[in-house]
């Protein structure tokens, strides 16, 4: 790994991953100056910390670059217009993410990388993929945005044989250098473009985990524009494109014949052309994107060289993180779903597509979204419409125009406690064998702290119905 004695490193951004790595670096003796945009309360007790160790901090001044700074490591969420990156590009002074900064700490021996981006389903696919290693008796974790941190889990004392690392497209972007064993770009839909700039610069960015590969690059067959990005990546030599698909594979694809995952891309035995993997009710829940999920974790866990049964092993231990899709009661026949977590359109139309009759309760902060094509394409599973939050007109437009059969009940307010309110009409409209689904199309934030909070004030709720 690089020597970082005397070199003068400035830090973007205090924060979950500014703070580790300015501490980190210091330990490695580099002279640390850590930026902040805010100055407010905790950011001081924040730098507070970090100045006792010795390290420099200045508050309420992220854009200026700091005298005499040889390389920048950002948090990955500053967007690259920044003046403070402007004035580092003037100044020909490299700028490193939190990924890039633990791939290069990471020592001579250590543990490959099978990485994973896509506009959802991430962390479903990494714990499913950490969930196949260690079925195979492989030393792992899941690590990147969930669980353990990346840097952690390349310096920490825990030996790892492989790890599994969810990478945003943001972190993509700042890691330049990073090489991975194998990854999988799982799907591309319009997602936080007002940071990348245009959907070209989004997907270049998540493009960039192909970059390198030494084995595998595991693409969407449904989503051409996956492929599209291996075909332009520029991978080691022998380095194979295996696509996934929820029907039946071609030779080099994983997919779906007859309810059991099959693989055509690492066959053993050289006299058949398939090797069965698992069924599809060994993953939960077995909706057809989880199901995609699991292909692509499979993928990845066969290119590292995982034998069948440990993939279905692997599949049929995994248990999917709260408020993605979960199952929290019935209630007189009807089954009441949290898919708190669909914060996006395309996460929303996975789970409304994953249900014949369904009440859908959504809203929130749109984000620029447009919400005809998912309306559109759902308008035959729903039997009704809860709306409430901020941005919720659009939604309710988006039905007008292309559902207009589906009544809707607009609840015109933002706190909290609508969420019940939400449920209880959601119970009128609903009819036993139907399914109330709360997947919001939207992010949480003008009624929540978060969308675990909106999934928890959900299943309160359902509970209430329950009493
Ligand atoms: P991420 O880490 O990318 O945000 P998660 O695994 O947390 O993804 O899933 C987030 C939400 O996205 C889920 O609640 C579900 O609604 C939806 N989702 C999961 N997998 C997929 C997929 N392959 N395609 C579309 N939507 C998905």
């Amino acid at each position: 790994s690089p020597s970082f004695h005397g070199r003068h490193v400035t830090v973007a951004g205090l924060g979950v991953s500014g703070i580790p790595a300015a501490k980190v670096l210091h330990g490695l003796g580099a002279k640390v100056t850590v930026v902040n945009d805010g100055d407010d309360a905790r950011a001081r007790e924040q730098a507070a910390q970090l100045q006792a160790l010795g390290v420099t901090v200045r508050l309420g001044d992220g854009a200026t670059l700091p005298e005499g700074t040889d390389l920048i490591v950002t948090a990955p969420g500053w967007k690259p217009d920044k003046p403070l990156f402007v004035a580092a590009a003037k100044a020909g002074v490299p700028v490193w993410g939190d990924v890039e900064l633990a791939w290069r700490l990471r020592g001579p021996d250590a543990a490959p990388w099978l990485c994973v981006t896509g506009t959802n389903g991430k962390t479903t696919t990494v714990q499913m993929l950490a969930s196949i290693l260690t079925a195979a008796g492989l030393r792992t974790a899941a690590v990147g945005n969930i669980g353990v941190s990346l840097l952690d889990a390349v310096l920490g004392d825990e030996p790892y044989d492989v790890l599994a690392v969810e990478l945003s497209s943001y972190q993509l972007h700042w890691a330049p250098s990073l090489r991975a064993h194998s990854a999988a770009v799982l799907n591309l839909a319009p997602d936080h473009l007002d940071w990348h700039g245009s959907m070209e610069a989004y997907a270049a960015d998540k493009g960039r985990i192909y970059e390198g590969n030494r084995v595998a690059c595991v693409y969407n067959v449904a989503d051409g524009a996956t492929e599209d990005l291996v075909r332009e990546a520029d991978v080691e030599e022998g380095c194979r494109a295996v696509g996934f698909t929820l029907g039946p594979p071609a030779p080099s694809q994983l997919g779906v014949v007859e309810g059991l995952l099959v693989d055509r891309a690492f066959v053993e035995n050289r006299q058949r052309n398939a090797q069965e993997l698992a069924e599809v009710s060994d993953v939960r829940p077995s909706a057809p994107h989880n199901i995609a999920n699991a292909l692509a974790a499979a993928a990845l866990a066969r290119a590292f060289g995982v034998a069948p049964a440990a993939v279905r092993e692997g599949l049929r231990a995994f248990r999917p993180d709260a408020h993605r899709i979960a199952h929290v009661a019935d209630v007189g026949g009807v089954a009441y779903v949290d898919d708190s977590k669909a914060t996006n359109t395309h996460a929303a139309q996975a789970s409304l597509a994953a249900y014949e009759s369904i009440v859908w309760i959504a809203g929130g902060l749109a984000k620029g979204a447009v919400f005809d094509e998912l309306v559109a394409g759902s308008a035959k599973h729903l039997r009704g419409a809860v709306l409430m939050g901020a941005d919720r007109a659009l939604i309710r437009e988006a039905l007008a125009r292309h559902a207009p059969e589906v009544p809707v009940v607009d609840l015109d307010r933002t706190d909290t406690g609508a969420m019940l309110q939400a449920v209880t009409e959601a119970q009128r409209l609903a009819q036993p064998g139907d399914t109330v689904l709360l997947a919001p199309a939207c992010a949480s934030m003008d009624m929540f702290t978060n969308y675990n909070q909106r999934g928890d004030a959900f299943a309160a709720a359902v509970r209430e119905l329950e009493a």
